[in-house]
């Protein structure tokens, strides 16, 4: 941590517990079909809230473990050709989360900038099987950005998943400090927007880290653009630095500020709703959040 700058409390992990959490740790854990989730692999502190849920929420990543991008904030592992991926992994995945008990399931993946789609046919594989085995379950994808390939992007939007997930990460002024040269805040923009269009009654969602030295007027430029390309979940947690080598954290955003952020999105922007605090990830909670606000 840069000079000066300590650890707060309100970051430390709770230890995930609780009735439903016990009974779907057991059943993946006892499952004929093995899925890794990433709320168990990242040691996401918030698994406890995600799983103990009444609908529930777990996240799913396909494609691999290895990016063909590097951003700075993320610890994931890179290579310019990761291995190809597994052809059966939809239809495996499928039958996985259909015979496991979660209500809200976010597929998830690194960016596949080697495969000629960027993996979109193979996400919509995995969503189309999964609804035509269990249709109740509510699907998140959060997505790539495909290169701006917009016909992956409305190949996906349509395969039937309920909520279009894609990330801002930050602010405009910081993108290319934070993210791979790659990605940019106009493309991630637009994917946003072509997906919103691309199905009547499609859901869309971004988040962006805070504490990478971003200004709060630049936070609400984030806001109304995201907000003007369509976007109806808006999420904000604190940045924290994987490893040395990441970018190191500017600030730690105090709970009574992502309180602020929380109302301001909800109220000023008028984002169906916000999940705002320091441990929240894109997919905190995601299933109660939208059974309580989009199906009301
Ligand atoms: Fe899993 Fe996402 Fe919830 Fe973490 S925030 S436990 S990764 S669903
Ligand atoms: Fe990590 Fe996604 Fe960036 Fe790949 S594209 S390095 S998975 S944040």
């Amino acid at each position: 941590l840069p000079p000066g700058l300590k650890k707060p409390p309100w970051l430390r992990q709770r230890a995930p517990s609780g009735e439903r959490f016990e009974f779907l740790k057991d059943t993946l854990d006892n499952s004929e079909y093995k899925i890794a989730t990433v709320c168990e692999e990242a040691m996401c502190p918030n698994v406890g809230e995600c799983w103990n849920g009444e609908t529930g929420t777990a996240t799913i990543m396909l494609l691999g473990d290895t990016c063909t991008r590097g951003c700075r904030f993320c610890a994931v592992n890179t290579a310019s050709t990761p291995a190809p991926p597994d052809d059966m992994e939809p239809e495996n995945t499928a039958k996985a989360i259909a015979a496991w008990g979660v209500g809200y399931i976010v597929l998830t993946s690194v960016d596949r900038d080697d495969i000629p789609d960027g993996g979109a046919e193979h996400f919509a594989r995995t969503v189309r099987t999964l609804k035509e085995l269990k249709s109740s379950v509510l699907v998140e994808a959060l997505t790539p950005d495909f290169q701006g390939d917009l016909d992956a992007v409305k190949h996906l939007a349509s395969s039937g998943l309920d909520v279009f997930a894609h990330n801002i990460e930050t602010v405009r002024r910081l993108q290319p400090r934070v993210r791979d040269p790659r990605a940019n805040y106009e493309q991630s923009l637009t994917v946003l927007k072509v997906a919103k269009e691309a199905k009547e009654g499609m859901v869309t969602k971004t988040s962006i880290m805070l504490g990478l030295g971003e200004t709060d007027d630049e936070i609400k430029q984030a806001m109304k653009d995201c907000r003007d390309a369509g976007v109806d979940i808006f999420t904000l947690g604190q940045y924290l630095q994987p490893t040395q080598k990441h970018l190191t954290v500017k600030e730690f955003v105090t709970p009574e500020k992502f309180e602020y952020w929380r109302e301001f999105g909800e109220k000023e922007i008028g984002f169906r709703y916000v999940a705002s605090g320091a441990l929240v990830r894109s997919s905190y909670k995601a299933g109660e959040f939208f059974i309580e606000t989009m199906l009301r």
